[in-house]
């Protein structure tokens, strides 16, 4: 990545209104997806099956500042996939064991968390409580807690994604869009030198010389 380029290979997905779809650049199939770098100096309609297709782009997990960030989201997704298998394994019936599931998971995510908290009294009163309770209620709160646990780990991935996903296109789409930026930035270049008459150098001095030859 030149520091030089007029923007970064790495563009954020927008969808426009579907009155609003345009062409698409690749196949030219009126498409309501945009593709725009973080700087939005380049921009570009695209559909969405050339975004799955690694020749065209790749998708990577790229914070603001370009810091690679897909161990974050590796670690979210298996967060998703813990609750996911501890919901289906409770709504599947199996055996509960004698502590809830997710009140040692929950625990040990804290203490992972806040090394040095001491135990709150709250939380032992929780846990005494669980203990009163019977298998069948536990196992009910159980699975609610894995089902809110489940969902605010899908919030989260979800969040995630649509802040830190981008498209890394092939080296020889971005060399082309570098090159329209380019030619683009020329063509203004030249119209405005037209305009304040500074294209050519000055014709002074031009008759003088002919009268010379
Ligand atoms: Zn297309």
């Amino acid at each position: 990545m030149s520091e030089l380029a007029p923007f970064r290979n790495a563009y954020e997905i927008r969808h426009v209104q579907t009155n609003a779809a345009k062409s698409c650049t690749v196949c030219y199939k009126p498409s309501d997806i945009v593709l725009i770098t973080d700087n939005k100096k380049d921009w570009f309609y695209v559909c969405g099956s050339h975004l799955k297709d690694k020749n065209f782009s790749n998708l990577v997990y790229w914070n603001n500042e370009g810091k690679d960030v897909s161990n974050e989201w590796k670690e979210k997704c298996l967060a998703v996939e813990k609750a996911m298998k501890e919901v289906k394994k409770l709504e599947k019936g199996n055996e509960v064991k004698n502590k809830s599931s997710w009140l040692s998971w929950s625990k040990d995510k804290e203490s992972k968390d806040d090394k040095d908290e001491k135990k709150s009294d709250k939380e032992s009163d929780k846990e005494k409580g669980n203990d009163n309770l019977s298998e069948k209620d536990r196992k009910s709160a159980d699975l609610a807690n894995w089902r809110k646990e489940l969902a605010d780990a899908e919030l989260q991935l979800k969040e995630f994604e649509k802040i830190n996903t981008r498209y890394v296109l092939d080296s020889v789409f971005y060399k082309g869009r570098l090159m329209q930026e380019w030619k683009q930035r020329h063509a203004n270049e030249i119209k405005e030198k037209l305009n304040n008459g500074t294209l050519f150098p000055s014709l002074e001095g031009v008759k003088s010389l002919r009268k010379e030859e």
